[in-house]
């Protein structure tokens, strides 16, 4: 098939993520992708400094990975999570323990963000449930937060544009405002009055980074405040480090610069290193007391079809391996001083402002381009701009970032560096 007739076949039949039916720009076919490239049906080469969606940490078809995927695709694809199990979901539980806080003691597969949200959703509303307390219902989350497209991932999420035809379907939440250097004492008091009453049952946040949201960061002695003051009260904390998880902030865990630690944890995109879908809900063993029962009517009765795929466990195992050995962890600290010495150049340009890093994310704002959101026209001008120098940058409104593989190199940051510099000079 030519490109024309994919364009065309696309057009026809696919419904793709996040944009209207009809839109401006034509989707482009792929032929491949490999290490930081994608590779389009006419020949051209993209670099992918956004992951592919934040989920390829070690960029595209790796070797290991792949052969991980082929060598467990022969042995057993799938086979039913309930009454069997086996041992790449195991090893996977496994090498998740050693990432995870000393408290926490299970793990629960899913496919996806959006799911291991619902799930801890869940355990933490039967938490309240089995412990017969059924008046506590309440739920705290943050302004700007975004936790997934499945009706409780976008209850406790930010409620705009997004979300808009579906506010009737949605649960009550309450949203303390996102905490900045101005307003954290508000904060702090607005959030106790919250979790002190005795309705309060969960409280969820995106550590140290909301990542749809815009890329906003705040620190982590002001989460770690939050999250002791919600267990001052017995509130569940809920850490979505669906985004963060995996060395994205710098250490594997965002929560890991906390003293405090959530009760259960989130974790997806980058698991696989973006080979196969797969959502992990953690729990520590408070959570797990509440359901330590043999009555059916205190388990957690939920689970996919899919759940514990030996596929995606096993390919996860390979990407665990990568992601512990010393080149992955050199690269992170690597890419983290790169971007610390970039955000120094870019706050001498006047056309931006809130420069920001956390670990392998640098992110910056517009000015002068209004509103944040996803049909800013910030969007318009700088997503073709990049792309058109075989870079893809998919802005978040007027929030310009990169979240790059790990394998990314010095010459290739620098080559996105000095473009996005070239970019604000013209502006
Ligand atoms: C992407 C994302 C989700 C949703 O994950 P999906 O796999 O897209 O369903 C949830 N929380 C955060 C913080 C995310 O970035």
């Amino acid at each position: 098939m030519t490109t024309e007739q994919l364009r065309q076949k696309d057009k026809d039949l696919i419904w793709h993520p996040f944009a209207p039916l009809i839109t401006p720009f034509e989707y482009i076919p792929l032929e491949s992708a490999k290490g930081m490239y994608l590779h389009t049906t006419e020949g051209k080469k993209i670099i992918d400094t956004v992951s592919s969606w934040w989920v390829n940490i070690h960029g595209h078809a790796d070797e290991t990975l792949a052969k991980a995927l082929y060598d467990q695709a022969l042995t057993m694809e799938h086979a039913i999570f309930a009454g069997f199990t086996h041992k790449p979901a195991i090893k996977l539980s496994e090498n998740l323990m050693k990432l995870l806080p000393d408290s926490f003691s299970k793990i629960f597969f899913s496919d996806n963000g959006s799911s291991a949200i619902e799930v801890a959703l869940k355990m933490a509303f039967q938490y309240w449930y089995n412990r017969d307390e059924k008046q506590r219902t309440k739920v705290v989350a943050i302004n700007g937060a975004y936790h997934g497209d499945t009706f409780g991932a976008m209850s406790v999420g930010e409620r705009g544009g997004f979300t808009a035809p579906f506010f009737p379907f949605l649960f009550d939440v309450d949203f303390i405002d996102f905490p900045d250097a101005d307003n954290q004492a508000e904060v702090l008091s607005t959030f106790e009055t919250l979790v002190s009453d005795d309705k309060c049952s969960t409280f969820i946040f995106e550590p140290l980074v909301q990542g749809s949201g815009g890329m906003r960061m705040y620190s982590a002695e002001l989460l770690d405040q939050l999250i002791a003051i919600a267990q001052k009260y017995g509130v569940i904390c809920i850490a979505d480090e669906v985004m963060t998880g995996f060395g994205r902030t710098g250490k594997p865990l965002a929560t890991d610069y906390c003293i405090h630690k959530p009760d259960l944890i989130c974790l997806s995109k980058g698991i696989t290193g973006g080979t196969m879908a797969l959502g992990i809900t953690a729990c520590n063993e408070k959570i797990e007391e509440a359901f330590q029962s043999d009555s059916y009517a205190k388990a957690l009765l939920h689970g996919h079809s899919y759940t514990g795929n030996p596929l995606a466990c096993a390919v996860a195992n390979a990407s665990f391996e990568i992601f512990m050995s010393d080149t992955c962890q050199n690269n992170i600290a690597r890419i983290q001083a790169k971007h610390e010495a970039f955000a120094k150049t870019l706050e001498k340009q006047s056309q931006i402002e809130k420069v920001r890093v956390q670990g392998t994310i640098v992110a910056f704002d517009l000015k002068g381009f209004g509103e944040t959101g996803y049909e800013s026209t910030a969007r318009q001008k700088i997503y073709p701009y990049f792309l058109e120098r075989g870079i893809l940058i998919r802005p978040l409104g007027n929030v310009i970032y990169l979240l790059p593989p790990y394998i990314i190199t010095d010459e290739e940051l620098d080559f996105v560096y000095k473009e996005i510099l070239t970019f604000l000079e013209q502006l």
